[in-house]
């Protein structure tokens, strides 16, 4: 390149460029260079250059120290990139600010000839950035104020999102590092998975069409679950239309969707939540406990149906109000649904203490109130759980409190009960049990067994009582202790016990018919209450008996106390009609309930069966001796037969024979038994 048409250039170009020899004298400073830094000096050493330029680094306050101008670096051999400084004339207070490279200057061989730099001014950049970053922080801060969290992505064509900016609160959140890409799969753990579906529509709707505003939860890195309201602009290319960005901004709504509208209580998921954070805290203090109440008002239907929901409202919010005073500050109330609280007590240091809240909670709700002019006297039951270590999901915590309750209700109204896993056990039996029960019942299912009934006087026997058993393809035989109450909770027994019926009544046909010797022997079923309340009873034991063929002298039913008690009027007529048929009847475990020995004399019974917890404490001497006494001098009063239950030692047998009873029953003689053992039993038993 010619010597003039270089000078050219070098007046010509915007960038300053200043070429130095060796000696530090200046071959090339151009006009841009002279613009933007001031006159050469004419024979000044580079050591000097720094005051005479007044360098200074961005931050406006230190002087470059000698030696370090990026043209000395060059002359030194140095490459030097893109450093800013500023360059200040006396009298000029914000001076030039400059971006300078440097290189070093060598002729053919490679020896050093000098430096270079070239530079261009920047301070109208800067400037121009400054105030965009001033404006963007202005605008941030401002949508951090309205909003919870803020941010802007960049669209992705593979819908990634690069955030190019965003709130802290967000950053926390997430977990999310500014202009660092979001991939898709992250991004979408990030959203609930419970609520990915809506998301997906809301960011479709997004990418489509205008602002779109849409409620989902979102999940923090630290684990914890936030509601929030995102509303978002999509914002495209003005020339081809492409989404290219998304702003938006969300607000944390998880209080609001924590709270339940009618009580203003937190709600079922809050309180799971908070269950979670007491039930951590157990890792670090393992002699607290924490507990679960599951409270459920009772028969809370009857009001809603009688004041109307508006005043059933009003009763649940008293509840909430009452509740409320009722626990500890740290503690929580929560409305779960219906007329179902629940109450977390944390810090809890004895089972007892637990007790006691649930004691005074059934108290306080039990408390009559007027509302709206009515006197209304509501009562709740209270199921209690307690974790069990610091694992133990809130939900099962949550649930066992819930087991709990039902079994409290089933034992009456207005009491509370503590959550053993045997109720789970027994929720468990409940439901294979209605499983069997839904496909047909069958002798396989529920086989019968025959226990015999003997005369004390001479061992003989006059009869067996017919003793179900489940035979369950998991849990394989299943005592009637272990589903008889659920079977009669459930209305199941109703079924059950009709095929006992029928299976009796067809074995003792068939002994009888075997054995003509057998002719006399009585056949014993026992009777549920829940069956004699269904109404039927009669028409079932008439298709029993038809079907069968049995003589009705042969059988006999085996019924409660409880049963007389209950309803004494419906009970004689439906005894009545049964004995009038020939059939004969036994009252069960007397002695254990109520006791109906003053009007026994009113029901037509043959027998009476002394419950054997009497018989086994016959040899304790005491009260048991005197009970059985005044039963026997009763039932012989009425013409009554006493069978003695569980015999179990000739003792037990010698004590109940003298005591009067007539019969006896128990593994001294034998236990229940399969039909064919029974036979067996019935030969040899006639034989001797
Ligand atoms: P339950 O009517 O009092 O029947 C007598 C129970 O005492 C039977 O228990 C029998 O096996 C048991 N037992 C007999 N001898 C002895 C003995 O010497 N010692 C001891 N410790 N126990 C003895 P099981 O078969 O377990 O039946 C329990 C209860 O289940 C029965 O008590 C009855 O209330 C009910 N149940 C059994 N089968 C039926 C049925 O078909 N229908 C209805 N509704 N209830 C039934
Ligand atoms: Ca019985
Ligand atoms: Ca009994």
């Amino acid at each position: 390149m010619q010597d003039g048409l270089l000078a050219l250039v070098l007046d010509q170009v915007g960038d300053g460029v200043v070429v130095a020899d060796g000696n530090g004298r200046f071959i090339v400073f151009n006009p841009a260079a002279r613009r933007m830094v001031g006159q050469e000096p004419a024979d000044l050493p580079p050591s000097e250059w720094p005051e005479h330029f007044r360098v200074y680094m961005p931050d406006g306050v230190t002087l470059f120290p000698e030696g370090e101008l990026p043209l000395v670096r060059a002359m030194r051999g140095e490459v030097v990139d893109d450093v800013e400084m500023v360059i200040r004339r006396d009298g000029d207070e914000t001076g030039v600010r400059i971006s300078v490279r440097g290189r070093p200057l060598r002729d053919a061989d490679g020896v050093l000839q000098g430096g270079v730099i070239t530079f261009r001014d920047v301070t109208h950049t800067r400037q121009t950035e400054r105030l965009l970053r001033a404006s963007e922080a202005r605008y941030r801060a401002l949508t951090e104020l309205v909003s919870d969290h803020a941010y802007e992505f960049l669209v992705g064509r593979d819908r990634s999102l690069t955030p190019l900016w965003m709130s802290a609160t967000l950053r926390q959140l997430g977990g999310f590092r500014e202009n660092e890409e979001i991939s898709k799969e992250r991004f979408r753990d990030f959203i609930h998975p419970a609520d990915r579906e809506a998301f997906r529509t809301h960011r479709d709707r997004l990418e489509r069409g205008e602002v779109d505003e849409a409620e989902f939860r979102v999940i923090g890195v630290d684990g914890s679950v936030r509601w929030v309201r995102n509303k978002a602009r999509p914002l495209r290319d003005p020339d081809t239309g492409e989404l290219m960005r998304l702003l938006g901004a969300a607000r944390d709504i998880t209080d609001q969707k924590l709270l339940d509208p009618l009580t203003n209580l937190p709600n079922r998921a809050a309180l799971l939540d908070r269950i979670s954070v007491a039930v951590a805290r157990l890792a670090r203090v393992p002699d607290e406990s924490v507990a679960v109440l599951y409270v459920d008002m009772d028969r809370f239907q009857v009001f809603n149906q009688s004041l109307g929901y508006g005043l059933g409202d009003e009763i649940l919010r008293l509840c909430a109000e009452r509740l409320e005073k009722t626990v500890a500050p740290g503690d929580t109330v929560a409305h779960l649904h219906g007329d179902e609280f629940g109450v977390l007590l944390t810090e809890v240091e004895h089972a007892s203490d637990a007790l006691q809240v649930a004691q005074e909670i059934s108290q306080v709700l039990s408390e009559a109130a007027d509302i709206g002019g009515t006197r209304v006297a509501p009562s709740a039951s209270v199921g209690i759980a307690f974790a069990n270590g610091p694992d133990e999901p809130a939900v099962d915590i949550l649930r066992s409190a819930q087991t709990a309750v039902s079994r409290a209700k089933r034992a009456g109204r207005g009491r509370y009960e503590v959550y053993d896993p045997a109720m789970q056990e027994a929720a468990t039996v409940r439901l294979q049990l209605e499983a069997a029960l839904r496909e047909a019942i069958d002798g396989e299912r529920f086989p019968v067994l025959y226990q015999p009934i003997v005369r004390l006087a001479d061992r003989r026997v006059v009869g067996f009582e017919a003793l179900v058993r489940w035979n369950d393809p998991k849990a394989g035989v299943v005592p009637p202790d272990a589903f008889v109450p659920l079977a009669e909770e459930t209305g199941l027994i109703v079924e059950i016990g009709d095929h006992v019926l029928r299976c009796a009544c067809r074995q003792m046909k068939q002994w009888r018919d075997e054995l003509p010797e057998a002719g006399e022997l009585v056949m014993s079923v026992n009777v549920s209450a829940r069956q004699v309340a269904v109404g039927d009873l009669l028409d079932r034991l008439d298709a029993a008996l038809d079907e069968s063929g049995l003589d009705s002298r042969g059988l006999k039913l085996e019924i409660t106390e409880s049963l007389l008690v209950a309803d004494p009027e419906a009970a004689e007529a439906l005894l009545q009609a049964v004995r009038s048929r020939g059939v004969r009847l036994g009252l069960d475990d007397f002695g254990t309930g109520h006791s109906a020995l003053a009007y026994l004399q009113r029901f037509p019974v043959d027998t009476l069966k002394v419950d054997r917890s009497f018989v086994h404490r016959l040899s304790e001497g005491g009260e048991a001796e005197g009970i059985v006494g005044t039963i026997v001098a009763l039932a012989t009063h009425l013409g009554l037969d006493v069978v003695a239950e569980g015999v179990e030692t000739e003792t037990q047998f010698e004590q109940v024979h003298r005591l009067g009873c007539s019969h006896g029953q128990g593994f001294l003689f034998a236990p229940p038994l399969e039909p064919a053992a029974a036979l067996a039993f019935l030969k040899a038993g006639l034989a001797g």
